[in-house]
């Protein structure tokens, strides 16, 4: 199957923070896979900006050294590279200064989709939104796209939320959740909404819980001061996992339209209750028992606070209060240093009512699984007869569907998830982007949940690298008769 490339019109990009780790990492090298595609009109233009004096040469020299570092050397020809090269510039401004924004004026023209994506640290956001207006440099229709983390609570969110409505309307603001960005999210959407087959059993009746993992084995050395004044929770579940819940959770919108969906995923949110103390399991990984070179260091070493109360790992059974989700859980866990690196959404549905075969060994539950990382897919566990003349015993079949082996290739024809959604900015199209309104949502149900722990002083339960998380978070699912899905690549 060959994918379909939709044209773009030409468009300036302006990417503050051009220099910076993730630019170099995502934003780049994806505008170049891009590039490759065909979605790059020969006049666009894409510049980088960011503190620190450099020439185009410079630049050009930087990012042809982030393609050759971040993707395969089969998709870098020296032509085709040079050609992508020949559409970026590099102007050196301060967020906070006067210099360099007069240059940018004259660069970014008026009569092509304007897209300025702030890659720098939130606290530049307002200097950077009001700078645009004041050097005339955006456009009415002119396009901004935000990182994470959006605010560290509902008040600093708001203040976030604030500042930019001063200089731009919602319908110009593109808050980025990579995770919507991946193909099987787009895909699980399509799933639920055209097909017959899932959505009379999308609910309560007849789905017994949903398990949303994200489950990583890097730690948090290098940024652990940072990650110690966030933690899985407002780093992972109010913006990721909390996304992922919507999509299951949500009702079918009238439309595929961005507000439309928006809408129906607002009102999952309204729509989680407050989480009790017993239902929250928080971590923090151990350091491996062999010290010194080799061994690996704990959390508060990571983080260079031995006081920390942080958690690296957070599980939480959370509930939905509408009439589709009326006592079916979502259990969502996320964490550092685990098993597996593996990402997966898992809808368990309920046992038949009745089973004709008497109590079957090796008896399972359907359950959907849809795999985000690796091997991006879904999976549909159903249980058939053994086959071959051993009487009527049940097993297990997976009905898979691999967007790697669906598409012919070997996946590496998915567009990342940063490529897709820069290039809906581009497109203007707002449906996988947070909207103002969510994003304020999701912090006021987070608000309680983490004020909670604070006043009762809860410390988290140490769990061993590489393992699967605290044994508390194990009981959380046992205490209701149900277990886990292993994490496993
Ligand atoms: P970084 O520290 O590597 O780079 C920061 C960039 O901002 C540099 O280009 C720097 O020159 C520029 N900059 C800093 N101060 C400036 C100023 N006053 N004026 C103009 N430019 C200035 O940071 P990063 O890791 O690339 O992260 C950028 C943003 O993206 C942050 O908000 C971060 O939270 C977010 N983010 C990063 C990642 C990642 O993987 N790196 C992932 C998700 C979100």
């Amino acid at each position: 199957m060959v994918s379909r490339v939709i044209p773009v019109d030409p468009f300036d990009l302006v990417v503050f923070g051009g220099t910076g780790d993730l630019a170099r990492r995502k934003i780049l090298p994806g505008l170049y896979r891009r590039y490759l595609a065909g979605q790059i009109p020969e006049t666009s233009r894409i510049v980088g900006a960011a503190r620190g004096e450099m020439d185009d040469a410079g630049f050009r020299s930087f990012v042809a050294d982030a393609l050759g570092e971040f993707l395969p050397g089969s998709t870098r020809d020296g032509e085709t590279v040079g050609k992508f090269l020949a559409h970026l510039h590099y102007v050196p401004v301060d967020a906070k200064g006067e210099g360099g924004w007069p240059d940018l004026a004259r660069l970014v023209r008026h009569d092509v989709v304007q897209a300025f994506y702030f890659s720098v640290a939130p606290a530049l956001f307002g200097d950077l939104a009001e700078r645009l207006h004041r050097f005339g440099i955006a456009g009415p229709e002119a396009r901004i796209v935000v990182e994470k983390p959006f605010g560290r609570d509902l008040e600093s969110a708001r203040a976030l939320n604030a500042t930019l409505a001063e200089h731009f309307h919602e319908s110009q603001i593109y808050r980025i959740d990579h995770y919507l960005g991946k193909e099987t999210v787009q895909n699980l959407m399509a799933v639920r909404f055209a097909n017959i087959l899932f959505e009379p059993l999308w609910n309560a009746r007849h789905v017994d819980h949903v398990q949303i993992t994200v489950a990583e084995t890097v730690g948090v050395g290098g940024r652990g001061a940072y990650y110690d004044k966030s933690g899985a929770m407002r780093d992972m579940v109010q913006n990721h996992l909390m996304q992922l819940l919507c999509l299951i959770a949500m009702e079918p919108p009238y439309r595929f339209d961005p507000d439309a969906v928006r809408d129906e995923k607002l009102k999952v949110i309204h729509a989680l209750q407050p989480v009790p103390a017993e239902d929250i399991v928080r971590g923090q990984y151990r350091g491996s028992a062999r010290k010194g070179p080799g061994g690996e260091p704990s959390y508060v070493e990571d983080a260079e606070n031995p006081a920390s109360r942080t958690e690296s790992y957070i599980a939480m059974k959370v509930q939905i209060a509408n009439w589709r989700w009326k006592g079916t859980p979502f259990y969502l866990r996320t964490g550092k240093k685990l098993r597996a690196r593996a990402s997966e959404i898992a809808i368990v549905f309920k046992e038949v009512p009745h089973s004709i075969f008497g109590d079957e060994e090796g008896w399972r539950e359907n359950v959907l699984s849809i795999r985000l990382q690796p091997n991006e897919g879904m999976t549909l566990s159903v249980m058939i007869k053994e086959p071959g003349p051993g009487g009527m015993r049940l097993t297990e079949v997976p009905l898979d569907m691999s967007f790697a082996e669906a598409l012919g290739e070997d996946g590496s024809d998915i567009p990342d998830a940063y490529e897709r959604l820069i290039m809906d900015v581009i497109r203007g199209n707002q449906t996988l982007f947070m909207r103002g309104d969510e994003v304020e949502a999701a912090w006021a149900w987070t608000d309680p949940i983490i004020a909670g722990w604070e006043a009762r002083g809860d410390r988290p339960k140490g769990y061993d690298p590489g393992s699967s998380g605290p044994e508390d978070a194990l009981m959380l699912l046992h205490r209701d008769g149900r277990r886990w899905r292993e994490i496993r690549e």
